[in-house]
């Protein structure tokens, strides 16, 4: 699971914890469309041995491999189509101050970001702004050998098979369509499914369901489910299968990191992880995994493969994602004394005690640093990372949760005097609160929610753990926020000096309700539903406590000079209801209960009050920042001996957006256009 940033406002440079020399880091890169682009900081790469250097180097390189699997996962048509504008864009002899080759460039550089035509939060597909003409003659201009063919394929076949799906809005509208009531598979356009239905597919994957064990494997997790001549099976993601040639590659970067391992578990990971690439077999995945929790010693560590769920409105389809990193020791005490007290933290949650866990196991958290991002995790990252997702191996072997702290100070830092805090925040006291203690109490709330909220509870026995089926993921995320959030507000958290004082809270929660009720909005075009399983989370905790508080006014939307304004009036009463609500939604988890599950997150977390969402969306384009925030990689250069051997690496902070997209494509492609 993974926490995505959202709310990181301003904080006091004088609280927040920097690295040296963020505050002269020049972290910007580009802006278009909704998109910022900055750059993040690797301090304490050069502190590193030369053997780990070039093992993160190797790590990297596998990292960047897996790119075109996850723009084929994204969607069938993405590659053909990334392919065919780059080229144009490479190529291109005309007048670059044209209007339409302006927005052309826009919607490329969309696509590279999202890794694809959908945007890569709200899922919907991108509106081309420029013309059909456009695209047609610049694809006619050039010559086939530059063009993405198909063996005997013309410039007009490819555009017959494009076109519509850039330019025809109904085609392939939503890569994950969530909305209660359809087919969510045959109205999505990812690339997990193809040719079946979802009753199909839940057939498919309720027929192989093996009841009979407590360590059911991570079903379908590794494929595409196909259907061909009235015949449904998996095509497996693994070497000498789908993917193959972007696998083989990814094995052998991995092989090559092996002889740089810190330790011998390492090596093993490792092993295991080139061996799933090679069987497919989702066993060895488990195994993997569970080498791979149970790790802790070294410094580097790394995600690099099939991971997480929420592309696929199923849940059960991996996309590929690469987060190489290493560890912060001097941040980490921060998560070490969180990790020692997690039974504590168990114990006293305000749960009912048939979900708590007798004996919480193996909750080991960090501060990390990425090196490296790839995949789903670029250039949109996560904040914070809880794996494995398999409920058994979290309770019987636990997971490692990762706080990404040279992200948060790059967002930090990036979004200092933007104006946003006096535009939604109505009163001097809480904008000094905010400002005090945002930075400090983000990053808690990030290590409570990936560290104990994710790990906390169990369920009752026989509960499936897809019970929940499409409101899983929202569902759970809400119980891991309400989880730190309800923490926060303890005297516990400054009995263990993770916050500098009883106010600091309020910092957190001020932000999270505002966030919930109102800025988060701003992500969302006027008349959508809300999609995104963060986003839902968010609004539900903040709706579903106002709703509740609403006698005692705990938390108001109040109009001050025309603009509306989030207020809450009693801290300790919100703290309770988030409690209340951390309860109800882990009996629903635990017990499997899909009706309350599903009637929560409908009642809460989807619908917009479109009013409110227009004053949100004009005030925030006063502003004129860009809601949703990517990052451009270092770039590591091996350093080589007379033989040719790498003896380190350097690592360097000057490649430019478009610059770094069209190497990675040109050095990373090993798959074909199509992959059906
Ligand atoms: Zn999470």
């Amino acid at each position: 699971m993974a926490t995505t940033a959202l709310s990181i406002i301003s904080a006091s440079p004088v609280l927040a914890k920097k690295s040296k020399g963020a505050e002269s880091f020049e972290y910007n890169v580009d802006k278009f469309a909704d998109l910022q682009i900055l750059r993040y900081r690797v301090p304490g790469f050069e502190e590193l041995t030369p053997k780990q250097r070039i093992y993160i180097y190797y790590l990297s390189e596998a990292a960047q491999t897996g790119r075109d699997i996850l723009f084929d996962q994204n969607g069938k048509y993405n590659l053909a189509i990334r392919r065919t504008l780059e080229s144009i864009y490479k190529n291109y002899k005309g007048d670059t101050n044209d209007e339409d080759y302006k927005a052309f460039t826009v919607y490329l550089k969309q696509v590279w970001f999202a890794n694809g035509i959908h945007h890569h939060y709200s899922t919907d597909k991108f509106t081309p702004a420029f013309s059909k003409e456009f695209l047609i003659n610049e694809v006619k201009s050039l010559p086939a050998e530059k063009l993405p063919l198909r063996e005997g394929e013309t410039a007009d076949d490819l555009l017959a098979e494009i076109l519509p799906v850039i330019f025809d809005p109904a085609i392939m509208a939503k890569r994950v369509n969530l909305a209660a009531g359809e087919d969510l598979i045959k109205t999505s356009a990812c690339n997990y499914y193809d040719g079946v239905t979802q009753q199909e597919a839940e057939e498919f994957y309720a027929a192989m369901r093996d009841t009979t064990t407590s360590q059911p494997i991570s079903y379908g997790l590794n494929s595409r489910l196909v259907k061909r001549d009235g015949r449904i099976y998996e095509e497996t993601y693994k070497i000498g299968g789908r993917y193959s040639a972007a696998l083989e590659k990814i094995a052998e970067c991995l092989e090559k990191a092996k002889e740089y391992a810190e330790n011998e578990e390492q090596k093993e990971i490792i092993e295991t992880l080139v061996e799933f690439n090679r069987t497919g077999d989702l066993k060895t995945f488990d195994e993997y995994c569970i080498k791979w929790v149970e790790e802790l010693s070294g410094t580097v560590d790394f995600i690099c493969g099939f991971t997480e769920v929420y592309g696929d409105p199923l849940g059960l389809k991996g996309s590929w994602e690469s987060s190489i990193n290493f560890k912060n020791h001097e941040a980490s005490e921060r998560t070490d004394i969180i990790s020692k007290n997690a039974q504590w933290f168990e114990d006293n949650s305000p749960i009912d005690d048939r979900f708590k866990k007798e004996q919480v196991k193996g909750v080991s958290a960090k501060v990390i640093t990425v090196a490296m991002l790839g995949g789903d995790c670029y250039p949109s990252t996560p904040i914070g990372i809880n794996l494995p997702n398999a409920d058994w191996i979290r309770r019987d072997h636990g997971s490692k949760s990762v706080t990404i702290e040279n992200i948060t100070e790059a967002y930090d830092v990036a979004s200092q005097g933007t104006g946003f805090n006096d535009e939604f925040i109505p009163d001097a006291h809480t904008r000094k609160l905010v400002s005090e203690y945002g930075f400090v109490a983000d990053n808690l709330h990030t290590d409570l929610h990936e560290c104990l909220g994710h790990g906390s509870g169990k369920m009752l026995p026989g509960v499936e753990s897809d019970a929940l089926k499409s409101y899983s993921s929202t569902l759970e995320e809400a119980r891991a926020d309400l989880f730190a959030l309800y923490y926060m507000g303890d005297k516990k958290i400054l009995e263990l000096g993770l916050l500098p004082d009883k106010e600091a809270y309020k910092a957190e929660y001020y932000k999270y309700m505002m966030n919930g009720l109102m800025t988060q909005l701003t992500r969302i075009r006027p008349g959508d539903n809300i999609e995104e399983a963060h986003m839902r989370n968010r609004q539900l905790i903040a709706r579903w406590t106002m709703e509740k508080g609403a006698a005692d006014k705990v938390v108001e939307i109040k109009e001050i000079n025309g603009k509306r304004y989030v207020i809450v009036n009693d801290y300790k009463k919100l703290r309770n209801l988030f409690g209340n609500l951390l309860a109800e939604i882990q009996r629903i988890k635990s017990e499997g209960d899909y009706e309350a599950g599903k009637n929560l997150v409908e009642n809460y977390a989807v619908k917009v009050d479109a009013d409110l969402h227009n004053e949100v969306l004009e005030r925030y384009k006063n502003l004129g920042i860009a809601p949703y925030k990517g990052f451009v990689n270092p770039r590591y250069t091996p350093v080589k001996d007379e033989n040719g051997n790498i003896t380190d690496v350097t690592v360097s902070y000057n490649e430019g957006y478009a610059e770094q997209m069209l190497r990675y494509s040109e050095e990373y492609s090993l798959l074909p256009t199509y992959n059906d």
